[in-house]
């Protein structure tokens, strides 16, 4: 296991950001990590990186528990998991042209010396598609999509073992989308890093993850292997997710049945009683509103769902 989170919960202030989720991410593993803005999904990344206290909680990495290391003690274990970011422009140093930025870790952990990090910068740009002669350009002079790429480069000269990628190619032309995932499956296949997977789109995930976890205020309400989470979501709120996600198939975009959502995601300020979900579920009835529903995993095959429907061993169909 590289990565173990049990019982999270950050409160900034009032705002129960995450509030009591749990996770593991095996060796070589992917996990997508999804949920709408205001999920909470992102400060899960943070506080796995630690650019964020948690407020409770654990967090293991590789087996060590990490979540009240200090600064000092945690910086050999930066070399262990790497962040990418959504908008590569504003994380990648203006000033420092492409090789220094993407040799920058090897210096900073001594890893090398200038002439060995050169030697190493030139075989990860081969690696992340990128031109030789990016080496002495600057990030202005690069596309959205070249960006990225340096940020991928930077974060994996290390050799990570656990990558945590929050909305890699959310901020990218959707033309150019496809090529940097397809770049990320790459390069997980030949690198075999784990991966924490942090998106709003359900769909980027389908061809990329091995397993899914949905969020919605702070919790995790089902998780799954994808293609069973693909095949057969069991919380209202993930069939909703899915019925509102493009397919490529037109045959089963006509079968698909659109489940609209009332109202707006509620604040993490005031969740929701019972089920945090209630005030937007099209199956809500009484005990909804008042009991909290647990993850419960019908058949055992590691594929829990949070919904009372789901625990009385009943199949919710929201698009009904
Ligand atoms: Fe909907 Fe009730 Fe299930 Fe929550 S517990 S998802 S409100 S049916
Ligand atoms: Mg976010």
């Amino acid at each position: 296991m590289i990565l173990r989170i049990d019982n999270l919960v950050k409160h900034y202030g009032p705002v129960r950001a995450v509030d009591g989720l749990s996770l593991e991410i095996g060796e070589g593993e992917v996990l997508g990590l999804v949920g709408e803005s205001g999920s909470g999904k992102s400060t899960v990344g943070k506080c796995v990186l630690r650019l964020t206290e948690p407020t409770a909680g654990t967090i293991e990495l590789a087996g060590r528990d990490i979540t009240r290391l200090s600064r000092r003690a945690m910086r050999p274990l930066r070399r262990d998991v790497h962040m990418v970011f959504q908008d590569p422009y504003s994380s990648l140093n203006p000033r420092f042209t492409v090789e220094r930025i993407i040799g920058e870790p090897l210096l900073r952990h001594r890893l090398a010396d200038r002439r060995e990090a050169a030697t190493r910068v030139a075989a990860m740009l081969e690696k992340v598609g990128l031109r030789q002669e990016m080496r002495t350009r600057h990030p202005h002079e690069l596309s959205g999509g070249q960006r990225q790429r340096v940020g991928l480069a930077r974060a994996l000269i290390l050799e990570p073992r656990l990558i945590v990628a929050d909305e890699p190619v959310s901020a990218l032309d959707v033309s150019v989308q496809a090529s940097v995932l397809n770049l990320i499956t790459d390069l997980q296949r030949d690198m075999g890093f784990s991966c924490l997977f942090i998106t709003h789109d359900l769909s980027v995930v389908e061809f990329l993850a091995d397993r899914v976890a949905v969020m919605y205020l702070g919790r995790i309400v089902e998780s799954g292997p994808t293609a069973e989470i693909f095949a057969g979501p069991r919380h209202p709120y993930t069939q909703a997710l899915l019925s509102a996600a493009p397919v490529a198939d037109p045959v089963r975009q006509r079968e698909r049945r659109r489940i609209v959502l009332g109202g707006d995601v509620p604040s993490p300020i005031d969740p929701p009683p019972g089920c945090r979900f209630h005030t937007r579920c099209p199956l809500a009835y009484d005990e909804c509103r008042t009991i909290e529903p647990l993850l419960h995993d019908p058949r055992g095959n590691g594929h829990p769902a949070a919904c009372h429907l789901v625990t009385a061993e009943r199949v919710p169909d929201a698009a009904k």
